[in-house]
């Protein structure tokens, strides 16, 4: 066969295949599985429109284990759908007038029929897509449960905003400064927000990393970092009149380094911080205050918690004194305090603090050394940061910072100055977007009853379709006459709808548990069928989801949980993150010109090859580099396998496989039967512990040579053990290569489709090494003949000859002076 003839071939046979699955419905799981079961889940894609290589290579390594995991005899749960809200409906639609579900639908048919021609093995029964109104109108329940029990409340907010996008961004989804999705700058605004509190869940979120051990150890290290648990000390410090006395207010502080707070030489708070409202207006600093806000506000912030590049700030002309020494300190307010953040104010100790020595040193405020160690102490931007023993800290000195925190805690506890306190970073979730094509936020505003939550039976709200969008001006919605005028459900008033729409990340929050019973019409879906198939048991998608996606579906499921819908608290029990496909040493994308296309590759190789690549190339969570030659080795091994074992299969399917001892007594039929159940074990092995998936993909590779080298000189009493490795081939290639591994079970006379069929179990018998005998000499006499594998050490051999009672009877009281050993031929030991 020519080299066109066998893409005709595979072509062919993955049609065939395919259509196969369907008839079948192959992959279709039962509402509620009866026995062991495996959830398989891949993350949704948006529907952009094409697929790129990055979702070839996610849904290959899923499909391995979804496939493996069926062959196992498990029951399978396995889906696919749409994470179809989003910007670029919205985009495309002021672009080129197209309606956004319009676009969007048009994506999925074109992105589903990509799919379906690699042969996935996706239960699409439960395909969902989150722009459908019996989607959606679960997310709007949810948020209606999360209002009812003070989870989703509305509050007036200084919001990061990006002017390209028109839109709020959560703080995660501000990376550096710059908006996520197009890179813009980040800017401030004012506005009515609502908020998911998930930080009612930060403790727990927290806790519960270090019992996640299916998850990868840096996922879970970016999640630590992001919910950003410190523990520390919130200090009162009293606001002092111009003759330093007391006035009753406060100013309260939190530190981690309470140790070194007699280092403290100002405090910083935020500039929005009420302390300053304080202030009176046409006092002098009240103007350079004004001042200095405006000018903040006029400059593009970056996101909360991040540093701004330059750090800024002025006096306010407001004292305080620090309870633990009496002194009194200017109370300044910077750009680099967040109000968000601990209490929004700081002591500032320059000689502890990096950032605070920065802004010391720029404002010639002084430096105070209160910590020391007995050898210098590394240094960051000229501030000493790690613990010491303490000095000029009057009672405290000489003790070590640990112990100092204790004693100082303890000290102002009693005098009622102090407290303990554990914060976090994380802040609640604002989902509140000023764009059409997202699930209208089911709430109503009425002048006499306010926000008013829209009746569970009203649900859906549903978004509507063809509305003029021109990405000019606040939420499109706010538009639309028909969607907005309303009638308050409290008082049949006139009312009007919420024009924001949910935050996308809400969609993919839950869907995998909508998967679970995805037509259900009557609730988002029935706790006994999620009780049966979650918590998923492996979850694949790409890293940059860490503290996104994968923060908000664990807040999701804590709250699910508090409703009493699910009955765990952790939604996915194995998490793998797979690395990215690289061309060149980079990304692939149009800019740079180095992408390669799936639909190409799959008219090129076909499905198999394609499949069979991203998986042998890199193990899953690698990076994985593009590179022709690598498909091309992997066509052409598909290539052998048909060339092969094909011409010869309806021979084969006329013999019987060998029984458990055949073959012994023939070293050539012995040497196949024991490749054969070594790579079995190799293969089952590499993918049921170790989630391995390039290297069982090795392992066929070589069972195929030695399969071929067989065949060399292949005579009639070798064809059952050709059929076995021929069979054998068939069923471990169906993870990697489904549509050839189909074919050659049907050619070799396997009986219903491969998938079907019991993943093979290496016999105990065959996974023995051949034994060999080997003469044992002492001092070249030979004293008895040892039966061992040919690979055994020296070492090995020199103690299994002295274990024998023949040979040890030659070796007593005698020193061994050498051992002369040739593998599998002799060992010769000379004693003195
Ligand atoms: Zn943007
Ligand atoms: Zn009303």
């Amino acid at each position: 066969m020519t080299r066109d003839e066998y893409r005709e071939a595979f072509d062919a046979i993955e049609r065939k295949w395919q259509s196969r699955w369907d008839t079948d419905r192959a992959f279709e799981a039962p509402r509620i599985p009866t026995g062991d079961h495996f959830y398989c889940l891949e993350m949704l894609p948006y529907p952009s429109g094409r697929l790129h290589m990055g979702h070839v290579r996610n849904y290959s390594i899923g499909d391995a284990v979804a496939r493996f995991q069926k062959m196992r005899g498990r029951e399978v749960l396995h889906p696919m759908g749409w994470d179809s809200f989003g910007l670029p409906a919205e985009n495309a639609a002021i672009k080129h007038g197209t309606p956004p579900a319009k676009w969007t639908n048009e994506n999925i048919a074109a992105m589903g029929a990509q799919l379906k021609r690699l042969g996935l093995s996706y239960d699409w029964t439960r395909e969902i897509a989150a722009h459908r109104p019996d989607y959606y109108r679960w997310n709007q329940w949810f948020f209606l449960k999360m209002f009812e029990r003070g989870l989703a409340y509305r509050s007036r907010r200084w919001v990061n905003w990006c002017g390209s996008c028109q839109t709020v961004l959560a703080n995660e989804q501000v990376e550096n400064g710059r908006c996520w999705r197009c890179a813009s700058v980040v800017g401030r605004t004012e506005l009515d927000q609502w908020f998911l509190k998930i930080t009612a869940y930060a403790s727990e979120l927290d806790a519960e990393l270090d019992t996640m051990t299916g998850w990868p150890e840096r996922v879970r290290v970016m999640q630590r970092n992001w919910i950003g648990k410190s523990e520390g000390a919130q200090v009162r410090f009293a606001i002092v009149d111009d003759a330093s006395r007391a006035t009753g207010a406060d100013l309260e502080i939190f530190t981690t380094r309470l140790d070194t707070i007699f280092g403290a030489t100002f405090c910083v708070v935020a500039p929005r911080h009420p302390v300053l409202a304080g202030i009176p207006a046409g006092a002098e600093a009240r103007a350079r205050l004004d001042a200095f806000l405006r000018r903040i506000d006029a400059r593009d912030v970056t996101r909360s918690g991040m540093e701004p590049e330059e750090k800024e700030g002025i006096d306010t002309g407001l004292r305080v004194r620090n309870p633990y020494n009496g002194e009194i300190l200017a109370v300044w307010t910077a750009n680099f305090v967040l109000m968000e953040y601990g209490t929004g104010a700081i002591m500032a100790v320059p000689a502890h603090d990096e950032r605070d020595f920065e802004f010391a040193h720029k404002y010639g405020l002084p430096v105070r050394t209160v910590v020391e160690a007995a050898r210098p102490l590394p240094t960051k931007g000229g501030a000493t940061i790690e613990d010491g023993v303490l000095v000029a800290s009057g009672p405290y000195d000489g003790l070590d910072s640990a112990a100092a925190r204790t004693a100082m805690l303890r000290d102002g506890e009693g005098k009622g100055f102090a407290r303990p306190i554990v914060r976090y970073r994380l802040l609640d979730w604002g989902i509140s977007r000023q764009r059409y094509w997202g699930t209208p936020i089911p709430i109503i505003y009425c002048e006499r009853h306010g926000a008013v939550p829209v009746p569970e039976s009203d649900l859906p709200v549903v978004l509507p379709e063809d509305i003029p969008l021109t990405g000019q001006g606040g939420s499109p919605l706010a538009q639309v006459k028909s969607f907005v005028e309303t009638t308050c459900p409290v008082c049949g008033g006139p009312g009007r709808r919420e024009t924001d729409t949910m935050d996308t990340f809400v969609d993919s929050s839950w869907y995998f548990f909508r998967y679970c019973d995805p037509r259900n019409a009557r609730a988002p879906f029935d706790p006994g069928v999620v009780g049966a198939w979650v918590p998923i048991d492996l979850y694949v998608g790409g890293i940059t989801h860490a503290t996104l996606h994968l923060i908000y579906c664990r807040f999701f499921a804590k709250v699910l949980r508090d409703l009493g819908l699910v009955s765990f608290d952790e939604p996915v029990k194995n998490l793998l993150c797979q690395g990215m496909v690289l061309k060149g040493g980079t990304a692939m994308s149009k800019s740079k010109g180095n992408v390669v296309e799936p639909d190409d590759m799959v008219s090129r190789y076909g499905a198999d090859t394609t499949r069979l690549f991203t998986l042998f190339a890199a193990p899953p969570e690698k990076d994985l580099e593009w590179n022709e030659k690598g498909v091309e080795g992997c066509f052409r091994f598909l290539e052998r396998v048909w060339r092969l074992l094909i011409p010869r299969a309806s021979d084969l399917a006329r013999v019987p496989p060998p029984g458990e001892e055949d073959g012994a007594g023939d070293a050539r039929h012995a040497r196949l039967r024991r490749r054969v159940h070594q790579t079995i074990d190799r293969v089952t092995g590499d993918i049921e512990r170790r989630l391995h998936l390039n290297t069982p993909v090795a392992a066929l590779m070589e069972l195929l040579n030695e399969t071929q080298d067989f065949c060399r000189d292949a005579s009639d009493a070798d064809r059952p053990y050709l059929k076995e490795a021929g069979l054998t081939l068939a069923l471990l290639l169906q993870p990697f290569a489904p549509h050839i591994s189909e074919e050659l079970w049907t050619s070799l006379g396997g009986q219903g489709s491969a998938v079907r069929q019991a993943w093979p179990t290496a016999s105990p018998r065959w996974l023995q090494e051949e034994q060999v005998e080997i003469p044992v000499q002492v001092n070249g006499r030979l004293r008895a003949r040892l039966l061992v594998a040919p690979s055994i050490s020296e070492t090995e051999a020199l103690s299994r000859a002295q274990e024998d009672a023949r040979v040890s009877a030659h070796l007593q009281g005698r020193a061994i002076r050498k051992t002369i050993y040739l593998p599998g031929k002799l060992l010769n030991i000379v004693v003195g």
